[in-house]
């Protein structure tokens, strides 16, 4: 199986914390059911210290466990397994957040806007008329202001999301 680990450690950085990237990508190359003391043992770290990581992932459901008894120690150990379909639909589920707030912006930047030479305030046509076209904080005139350079910008930031290929993660 092909997995993308950049696209994925990008989400559970964001979710669950930098320092969960690298233990993701273990339990992902363990495939099924790693062990938390294998997977302390790999990062070089107290047994705590991953079960609180875990935990964090756990949250939004991107690992799941199962407990054994170990039959010669007489507790139990947690085996983990990453959850890849939730991992893909949370990619999926952000991605549709961010194009949404993108577009919401966008529209509200492509609205003209008025402003006056100090940038007091930033007002839209029908405000600047009521105010006659002078600020209300300075009594500077208004110009309509150019925000030609920013919608550019969200455009650009909006054709690269709406054209990347649809979340693929693992092929
Ligand atoms: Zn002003």
């Amino acid at each position: 199986m092909d997995i993308d680990f950049e696209k994925i450690g990008d989400l559970v950085a964001r979710l669950a914390g930098k320092d969960t990237v690298e233990l993701s990508q273990l339990i992902i190359e363990g495939k099924e059911n790693v062990s938390e003391f294998l997977l302390a043992e790999k990062l070089e770290l107290g047994i705590n210290h991953v079960r609180n990581r875990l935990y964090r992932l756990q949250k939004h459901n991107l690992v799941s466990s199962m407990r054994k008894k170990d039959k010669q120690k007489g507790w139990y150990i947690y085996y983990w397994t990453f959850n890849l379909v939730q991992a893909k639909s949370l990619i999926k589920s952000l991605k549709e957040e961010e194009i949404g707030s993108l577009k919401k912006r966008l529209k509200k930047e492509e609205e003209d806007h008025y402003k006056c030479s100090r940038n007091c305030l930033r007002l839209n046509f029908m405000n600047a008329m009521d105010n006659e076209f002078k600020c209300p904080l300075c009594e500077g005139m208004l110009k309509q202001t150019n925000n030609n350079k920013i919608i550019k910008e969200i455009k650009k930031e909006l054709e690269v999301l709406l054209e990347e290929p649809c979340e693929k993660i693992a092929a």
